[in-house]
């Protein structure tokens, strides 16, 4: 998230059912077919349509890839270079890896700007399935053929493109739209990017993952609504930063949560950003609201290169974290949910944070 870092029909796209087409040209695997029934959407992910009821334990909020380096090609973004790739997909694969080893089944990975090639070679090499996003993160942490972009409707028709056709050339499908503002109140084309994905979403039924936070969370979830979004379909990320424990301040976000829409936390070790007992009464206040069913955790992993060196989030100034690099997606299972346990959260709860809020929101189910 990075704090400097810090939303049926055919063709299908995050929520989709099989077509016809697919069925009668043999495009989806026999096993595939086999394991869907009928009225269960199939998901997008790196290695083709999955059915719903495989999702399993599910990370809402990862990022496969992250970027090369600042200040090279664009202020606060380039391109991993070429030496460096296949050490990032070795890298990329290992974690994954140690993801499924712990139980972990699916990553979905909210960097939009993402070499699809590159996930291709690292989805090929791992268990773990992989949803895809579109969509546009925050402006100067994009491509700056992205972050130029000024017309709306030519942002609609990219993320709407990857959705139903494929990404940069590919079959594969994008199965979530990911949006950001860098807070409150949204820029000019934050709010273009935000009407485009609501409209994105109206024909495709696709969810929409914000970067977010309590402060530009109410913003940007009206606006959403307002542009034809449905709140079921909304996850408004990051939503513990800055919250601390102060009950008046949940008690406003309630709300959003009442009319159908979804929070995520992830700050699980990064107490320069959320404390543990802040974040523990940020999910406590909400599940004792009777919202548990609204709530995702994640880890939010995401490393970068610099200067031939992989820094995770939290390594560098000014937190310096010497425990950054511990904060992969198995953390989720090796510190997370075992500290949340001996915070007095049910495995109950913990299994409707990880599997039964992804399967509704990318299911319906
Ligand atoms: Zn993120």
């Amino acid at each position: 998230m990075s704090f400097a870092r810090r939303p049926v029909k055919i063709p299908t796209a995050g929520i989709a059912p099989f077509s016809r087409r697919e069925l009668l040209t043999g495009m989806l695997s026999v096993s595939a077919i086999a394991a869907a029934t009928p009225g269960r959407p199939m998901i997008s992910t790196v290695t083709g349509p999955v059915p719903c009821n495989s999702l399993g334990t599910t990370l809402i909020h990862e990022h496969l890839l992250w970027f090369g380096g600042p200040g090279l090609q664009h202020p606060g973004y380039s391109p991993i270079p070429e030496t460096l790739q296949s050490d990032s997909v070795d890298f990329a694969v290992s974690l994954l890896n140690d993801a499924a080893r712990v139980g972990i089944k699916t990553i979905v990975d909210l960097t939009p700007h993402r070499p699809i090639d590159l996930y291709q070679q690292i989805a090929r090499r791992t268990a773990v399935k992989i949803i895809p996003s579109t969509g546009f993160y925050r402006r100067a942490k994009i491509p700056s053929s992205w972050a130029e972009i000024e017309d709306e409707k030519q942002m609609e028709d990219r993320m709407h493109k990857e959705l139903v056709q494929g990404i940069d050339g590919t079959s594969i499908r994008a199965g979530i739209i990911k949006i950001a503002s860098e807070g409150a109140p949204l820029t000019d084309w934050e709010k273009k990017v935000f009407r485009a994905a609501a409209r994105v979403q109206q024909a495709t039924g696709a969810p929409i993952a914000s970067h977010s936070g309590p402060n530009s969370a109410p913003e940007q979830h009206d606006l959403l609504l307002r542009s034809g979004a449905a709140p079921r379909l909304i996850v408004l990320s990051h939503m513990d930063v800055g919250t601390a424990s102060r009950t008046e301040r949940l008690r406003a976000l309630l709300p959003l949560l009442k009319q159908g829409s979804y929070f995520e936390v992830d700050t699980f070790g990064q107490d320069f950003y959320t404390p543990w007992s802040d974040l523990t009464a940020f999910l406590r206040f909400f599940c004792d609201a009777g919202f548990a069913n609204r709530l995702f955790i994640s880890v939010d992993c995401n490393w970068h290169w610099e200067n031939g060196v992989k820094l995770f989030e939290g390594a560098e100034a000014p937190t310096r974290d010497p425990k950054a690099s511990q904060r992969t997606y198995a953390y989720m299972m090796t510190f997370a949910v075992p500290r949340l346990l001996e915070s007095g959260f049910s495995q109950k709860e913990i299994d409707t944070f990880l599997i039964d809020n992804p399967r509704r929101i990318f299911c319906g189910l």
